[in-house]
């Protein structure tokens, strides 16, 4: 099979904001190995970054069969105009029957993109891809985490799939060392419209949560940002981190990095504390993995009681401090 004829698989390899190429970049190496097997065709890799042609080498040494580099200022960061653009380009080149591209903020603007730009099917966030008889069968997580889905894409033009960090081991190097080769790409003017101007460091703190064994988030029934201090107290008195619902943090009372729930962190502690938090499904898929959950709550309807193994049906005004107290008289 020659080169214009590849009907293989071309994985995106992605580069983080510290010049190097990013983990999931290997793990699509993994999965794309599999699927071009299961093909019976060749796995190809496009490195896109201003400094793709440096670190493409260590790529060629993971077992794919062809790397492709695309050197260029304007794919600082992956804006998804000019990535769309490069990855449109190893699309031409490769004529893939597969595409994977990273599941990061990057890959999940400029894949959907490049599926519009050419008409191709696409499916986002896959944990896991099989070829099953010329059909690419991609399995996705929905509602949370909670239920997977199949989604089939037949056979005939490429089929793009973004790849969830994590679901797929890391290809390790070893194997003979396949050269890069320089892909020339035109970029239009509307491949300059964004730009990367800066990058910045997160803040400590969400490391801090998920590594914590214990928890303690608060909700609305706080009432007023001032009044999580008594979550801060509790925290404190048992040695834990801070969590926070999604509507506290909408409400600019607690930060972003605080927040548990299908659009914040995920945490599994050995205790998590609720205090005045409902429950609602989106927070519970982000701690429901935790050991032992305790809720405050004063509504003993309140959805999280049908979770936590302890609850306390009351005024968190009068219960956490009495906790606090009670810690206090236990540790003094
Ligand atoms: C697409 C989508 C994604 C979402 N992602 C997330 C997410 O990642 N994380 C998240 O948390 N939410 C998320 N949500 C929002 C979620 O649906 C809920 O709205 C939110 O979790 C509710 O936050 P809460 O429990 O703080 O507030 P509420 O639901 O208002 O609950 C407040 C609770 O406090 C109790 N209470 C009030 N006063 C007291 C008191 N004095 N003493 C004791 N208890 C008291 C009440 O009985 C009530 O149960 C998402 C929603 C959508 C649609």
């Amino acid at each position: 099979m020659g080169s214009s004829e590849s009907g293989g698989v071309l994985i995106a390899a992605e580069v983080g904001g510290n010049g190097a190429l990013r983990p999931v970049s290997f793990e699509l190496v993994t999965a794309g190995r599999r699927l071009a097997d299961q093909l019976g065709a060749t796995l190809s890799a496009v490195v896109m970054a201003p400094n793709a042609s440096a670190v493409a080498s260590e790529l060629g040494a993971t077992g794919v069969d062809r790397v492709l580099a695309v050197d260029d200022e304007r794919l600082a960061g992956l804006p998804s105009e000019p990535a769309a653009t490069a990855l449109t380009a190893a699309i031409a080149l490769t004529k893939p029957a597969v595409v994977l591209v990273p599941g990061t903020t990057a890959g999940r603007d400029y894949a959907p993109r490049v599926a519009a730009r050419l008409g191709l099917g696409s499916a986002a966030d896959c944990v896991d891809l099989q070829i099953e008889d010329g059909t690419l069968v991609a399995v996705r997580t929905v509602l949370g985490g909670r239920l997977q889905t199949r989604v089939e894409l037949p056979a005939g033009s490429p089929r793009i799939a973004t790849v969830r960090a994590g679901s797929f081991a890391r290809a390790e190097s070893g194997a003979a060392a396949v050269e890069a080769e320089t892909l020339p790409v035109e970029f239009g003017p509307r491949d300059g419209r964004v730009t990367m101007r800066a990058t910045a460091e997160k803040p400590s703190g969400p490391t801090n949560l998920e590594a914590a064994k214990v928890v303690v988030a608060g909700g609305r029934g706080l009432k007023e940002p001032e009044k999580f201090v008594v979550v801060e107290q509790l925290a404190a008195a048992l040695g834990g981190a801070v969590g926070a619902t999604r509507a506290v943090v909408d409400a600019g009372w607690r930060p972003h990095h605080e927040q548990i729930g299908q659009t914040g962190r995920t945490v599994s502690p050995r205790l998590y504390v609720a205090v005045g938090v409902s429950g609602a499904v989106q927070h519970n898929v982000g701690m429901q993995g935790s050991d032992l959950i305790v809720a405050i709550n004063r509504d003993p309807d309140a959805p999280i009681f049908k979770i936590a193994q302890f609850g306390i049906v009351g005024d968190l005004f009068d219960v956490v401090p009495a906790v606090i107290a009670e810690l206090e008289g236990t540790v003094g």
